[in-house]
């Protein structure tokens, strides 16, 4: 291997008390002796250590950091490259200096996820791992996060690869068949690959079902919360703001900004929509009528409808109900505290028994009865949710797509007795789309384009 040495910093800027910088390549360990100064010499040291020591400027001798410094030999490491990983508990400025005298000694700056597409070069991981990489990087929810890692553990790759394996098998009996054609044979060949196509396309579906799940997971399902003025709206997106809080602080990598315009339930993300529009005037039908909260309504998946249960439904609420009859809704019926003067039959007539939830935003009442509402939305018709291979990637759901496709013509074609080394192609066809996903037979420039997508020192 002939690769040169690239350095990047690998933890989040500017937060945090320590930052790691790392340096990967032939020469990482050579270009870091330059600037370290340790007990001995970091080319003597044993692999997989950690070493403690000082980075000074070798042209003026000055120290710049104190700091720790591990090697990881090549191959045991996550390029399977020499690397060389220098943690240093300075601020910004201290960290770049360490990265510009790595510059000035050899090495070069990593591209946006250089490290994890050298990984993936190198055969250390597959692309279906190295874009997990990735939705670990942009995660949201703790939910998301445990599926990305599951999957960055190769959990979709296991499924694809058995799916692939039963594939060529198919293919195999069936290049058997052309060679030695007689008649009872291709009988049974047709009625063979018809069961194998039939099984493929069941895993295939399976994993589709998921997709919808996963697509929720990565980018929040999409929520909008209407009701008329005064009936709890903010109070209820303070409520769960709040819940919000205590779930965010734990995940890492992730910034304030990003998370910030969504709420989780339970690990479920919700991406609130704006509809401060919807929330400002009195008249609620006028309200719906203004382009950007019909906007927000109709692109929502999910639309949590508030009501005020101390009051009769009002001429307005009754033309929002005939409205969102056959969309996906949670009636809330706030102010469980006051007197209840609220038809409620009327609401869960239109919505569904088990679609109605009665809270109280100001004592606090009823929060996990929503919680579990949201949650069985979520989960609506699904088995259990742990052990699914989630697929979370629109380029994965495109190619199982196509792969599907594929399979349903073969299906077919073994049904009308078309003439198997026909039916051969179709075969190989969703062999390749499958191969796609992790990466047995996919071209240079997606590849760049994949890791290009990586936060820097990845
Ligand atoms: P919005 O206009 O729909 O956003 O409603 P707000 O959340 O601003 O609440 C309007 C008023 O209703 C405020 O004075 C709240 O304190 C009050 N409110 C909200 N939830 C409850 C509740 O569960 N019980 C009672 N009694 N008052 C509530
Ligand atoms: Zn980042």
């Amino acid at each position: 291997m002939n690769q040169d040495t690239i350095a990047a910093i690998a933890t989040p800027m500017g937060e945090g008390g320590i930052a790691v910088i790392r340096v990967s390549g032939d020469e990482a360990v050579p270009v870091c002796d330059k600037i370290f100064t340790g007990k001995s010499k970091l080319a003597d040291v044993p692999t997989h250590t950690v070493n403690y020591g000082y980075i000074r400027d070798p042209e003026t001798g000055a120290r710049v950091e104190e700091s720790l410094v591990t090697v990881m030999r090549a191959p045991r490491s996550f390029t399977k490259e020499d690397v060389v990983e220098i943690s240093c508990h300075g601020g910004f400025v201290s960290v770049r200096k360490v990265l510009d005298l790595l510059l000035e000694h050899g090495a070069r700056l990593a591209e946006p996820g250089e490290f994890t597409k050298r990984a993936f070069l190198n055969g250390r991981i597959d692309l279906s791992q190295a874009e997990a990489v990735i939705d670990l990087i942009r995660a949201k929810s703790d939910r998301a996060f445990r599926i990305a890692l599951k999957q960055s553990e190769g959990s979709l790759s296991k499924t694809i690869k058995g799916l692939r394996h039963r594939l060529v098998e198919l293919m195999a009996h069936i290049e058997v068949n052309i060679d030695y054609p007689e008649h009872d044979v291709e009988e049974m060949t047709n009625a063979f690959i018809k069961e194998k196509c039939a099984d493929a396309l069941s895993d295939i579906e399976r994993m589709l079902t998921t997709a919808q799940q996963g697509k929720i997971l990565r980018e929040g399902l999409v929520t909008a919360i209407v009701g008329r003025p005064n009936v709890g709206k903010s109070s209820l997106l303070n409520t769960l703001a709040q819940e919000e809080r205590a779930i965010v602080t734990d995940i890492a990598g992730t910034t304030r900004d990003v998370v910030e315009e969504y709420v989780h339930v339970n690990g479920i993300p919700l991406k609130l929509l704006d509809t401060a529009g919807i929330r400002e005037t009195s008249d609620l039908v006028e309200q719906i009528g203004v382009e950007k909260s019909r906007q927000a309504l109709s692109d929502a998946d999910l639309i949590l409808f508030v009501c005020n249960g101390a009051e009769p439904l009002q001429p307005d609420e009754y033309v929002l109900i005939d409205q969102l009859k056959d969309r996906q809704v949670i009636a809330i019926i706030n102010k469980q505290d006051l007197p209840q003067l609220i038809e409620e039959e009327v609401l869960k007539e239109a919505f569904g028994e088990d679609r109605v939830v009665r809270m109280s935003l100001l004592a606090q009442q009823g929060i996990t009865d929503l919680e579990k509402a949201i949650a069985s939305i979520f989960f609506s018709g699904q088995v259990e949710s742990s052990d699914l291979t989630y697929v979370s990637n629109a380029r994965h759901i495109h190619l199982l797509k196509q792969a599907r496709a594929a399979l349903m013509e073969a299906h077919e074609a073994a049904e009308a007795f078309v003439p198997i080394d026909m039916i051969q192609i179709d075969i190989r066809n969703a062999w390749e789309h499958l191969g796609e996903i992790i990466g047995d037979s996919v071209s240079e420039s997606l590849i760049d384009q994949i890791f290009s997508q990586f936060c820097l020192g990845k």
